[in-house]
């Protein structure tokens, strides 16, 4: 168990910041939030107060912006980074791909450039399952290749993997921690903080919610011929508090080992994507309208974790099973039908 510390969370308004701001306010640790609300409101910082009885201290500001940086790195007592902040989209990743590049490459770029010359080594980086691109071979172990992405979003955290590994390779100082997230679900127990994504969602979870709530009509079920066993994707579907308990973990071990580390946060199994449905109508109660549609570019038939390098070598597994990550999907949903916008808190 490392001592309370003082962690500068990027990106820590956002979905899975937020949650993982709450975890360690609530294990003790002080946060610093620096986000530029591209993605988020400040509703949230309210919300986690709320639950942690204690606010993080926020910093509105961008990480390309060296200044923005090295002035809250003056300021604040930083031990340890956690680097959410960045863009996820992939479709409009195609569309907009410098932005991405800025956003994630260069803003990474800015924010190791920074804490080098505070001293600050410890960094826990959002990546994702993504950069295994396509592969037969399931489930994927952090030694499974590394595939081809298909766009910039895939291709800049691969960029941002091998960026961090040369730092780590040429100052022995910086511990990383490479975390490669499967499919993060679910919401906080209270329905006070959760996934609000801006417009329409892209990603399989809102969209279901916001059908059953009655936001949008039917969810479009893209394809269902693949080589899976009801013939729809497959995915690894983690909640976001198992997620934020691994960064907590990841955090302790990059206080303990020196070089670059990756850890696969999923939790092991598949589930289709009319599974994923059926166990949503389970937890709503009510049916989730859904037309089948052509596959949708670029996505993988099957992709689930083998979890188990995170187990021994940081002592960390999902506790978590499918009905409840949609519960909690769906209380959040309910008590939010309009994500943090109508809320006055
Ligand atoms: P999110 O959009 O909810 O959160 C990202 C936060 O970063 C937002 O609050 C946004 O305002 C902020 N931000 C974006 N660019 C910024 C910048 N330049 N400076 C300061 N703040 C900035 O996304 P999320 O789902 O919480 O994802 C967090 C991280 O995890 C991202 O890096 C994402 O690529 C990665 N990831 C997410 C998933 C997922 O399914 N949610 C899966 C794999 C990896
Ligand atoms: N999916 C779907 N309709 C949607 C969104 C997603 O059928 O509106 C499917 C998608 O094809 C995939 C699964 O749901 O099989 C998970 O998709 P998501 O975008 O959430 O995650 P990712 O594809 O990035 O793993």
């Amino acid at each position: 168990m490392v001592g309370k510390m003082s962690i500068l969370v990027t990106g820590g308004a956002g979905y899975l910041g937020s949650h993982t701001v709450l975890t360690l306010l609530q294990a003790g640790h002080s946060v610093v939030v620096l986000d530029n609300f591209s993605n988020s409101s400040a509703v949230v910082l309210s919300r986690i107060a709320q639950l942690a009885g204690r606010a993080p201290t926020f910093v509105r500001g961008d990480v390309r912006d060296g200044a923005c940086l090295r002035n809250l790195f003056l300021k604040y007592p930083i031990q340890a980074v956690m680097h959410f902040a960045g863009l996820k989209s992939v479709a409009e990743s195609a569309r907009q791909p410098l932005n991405y590049y800025l956003n994630n490459v260069s803003g990474t770029l800015q924010l190791c450039q920074a804490m080098a010359e505070f001293g600050i080594y410890r960094l826990v980086f959002s990546s994702s399952a993504t950069v295994y691109g396509d592969s037969n071979e399931m489930p994927l172990s952090e030694d499974s290749p590394t595939g081809v992405p298909t766009n910039p979003y895939g291709r800049s955290k691969l960029m941002v993997e091998e960026l961090l590994q040369d730092l780590a390779d040429a100052e022995g100082r910086w511990g990383i921690a490479v975390l490669r997230y499967f499919n993060p679900v679910g919401a906080h127990k209270s329905g006070f903080i959760g996934d609000d994504p801006n417009g329409t969602p892209n990603n399989l979870l809102p969209y279901i919610s916001q059908v059953a709530v009655g936001r949008l009509k039917a969810l479009q079920l893209f394809g269902n011929d693949y080589p899976t066993p009801d013939g729809t994707g497959v995915r690894d579907y983690i909640h976001v508090l198992d997620l934020a308990a691994g960064h907590l973990c990841a955090l302790e071990a990059v206080g303990r080992r020196s070089g670059l580390s990756t850890w696969n946060l999923g939790t092991g199994r598949g589930y289709s994507v009319l599974e994923v449905i059926s166990a949503f109508e389970r937890a709503c109660g009510r049916k989730v309208d859904f037309v089948i549609v052509p596959r949708r570019e670029g996505d993988v038939a099957q992709c689930w974790a083998d979890p188990g390098k995170a187990f021994r070598e940081l002592g960390w597994r999902a506790e978590r099973g499918l009905d409840e990550m949609m519960a909690d999907a769906w209380r959040w949903q309910l008590t939010n039908p309009d994500g943090y916008k109508e809320s006055g808190v």
